[in-house]
């Protein structure tokens, strides 16, 4: 499997940056995970519309979400129907994203399901609204990512032995006290060594803070190599 970049900042982009979005490629099969603003140009640049499979949203957050509605009309135009996997709450942000049946609209519920060849298995994560984490897995291994989330346990649970646990790490230490429902960089890398993940990608970084002011939280805390998610960077699985 490969996982390729499409954004890594939320909730709203710095002056180069897009927000969450990802894109998971095994054999010929594309997924796409996550459609923040800027995204579907970067999309563009490693993957045409006509090849996408499936879309995936962990959550109906804007800064993951909002290129969808730039890719329906590149759907259109092309007479595209495509299978969307979203959770059916807020009702009134998963009935917005449909347009001139585009999508084959898939409310997510917990438990698993086939996409290809793949398995695909949501867990709710506790985030301000409903937000599901994903696993998925190949014959051989297994991916883990988590949209936003604070809680620590569940995301343990969800990423046991995972292969590669792609991890928000919205917030630095001193964000924790604030209640704003996402994970610190060092409690993402915490759960990365509970979990056994053996590599982990942490994501969702906020514009307003200088990268080494994670890495600077982060140091030997993962018991592997803590990567950070880098935009059209692809990761191995
Ligand atoms: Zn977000
Ligand atoms: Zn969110």
């Amino acid at each position: 499997m490969k996982i390729t970049v499409l954004g890594n900042n939320g909730p709203y982009p710095g002056p180069k940056g897009t927000c969450s979005g990802y894109l998971l490629q095994d054999n010929d099969v594309n997924i796409i995970i996550d459609f923040g603003n800027g995204t579907m140009s970067k999309l563009l640049q490693v993957c045409s519309v006509s090849d996408i499979n499936a879309i995936i949203l962990t959550h109906l957050h804007p800064d993951h979400i909002s290129d969808i509605f730039i890719l329906r009309y590149a759907l259109k135009r092309r007479g595209i129907k495509i299978p969307l996997y979203a959770p059916s709450s807020p009702a009134e942000e998963f009935n917005r994203l449909q347009y001139e049946d585009v999508f084959e609209m898939h409310p997510i519920v917990e438990g698993k399901i086939a996409i290809e060849h793949l398995t695909v298995e949501f867990k709710k994560l506790k985030h301000i609204i409903d937000n599901f984490g994903i696993s998925i897995k190949n014959a051989r291994k297994k991916f883990v990512y988590t949209g936003d989330t604070s809680c620590e346990d569940c995301v343990v649970e969800l990423a046991d032995k995972a292969d590669l646990l792609l991890i928000e790490a919205a917030l630095l230490d001193k964000d924790l006290k604030k209640g704003l429902s996402h994970l610190s960089a060092r409690q993402a890398c915490e759960i990365g060594n509970r979990s056994g993940a053996r590599q982990i990608i942490l994501t969702h970084f906020n514009p307003d803070y200088d990268l080494t002011e994670y890495l600077s939280e982060v140091d030997n805390v993962f018991n592997g190599i803590t990567q950070f998610a880098e935009s059209l960077k692809s990761y191995y699985i």
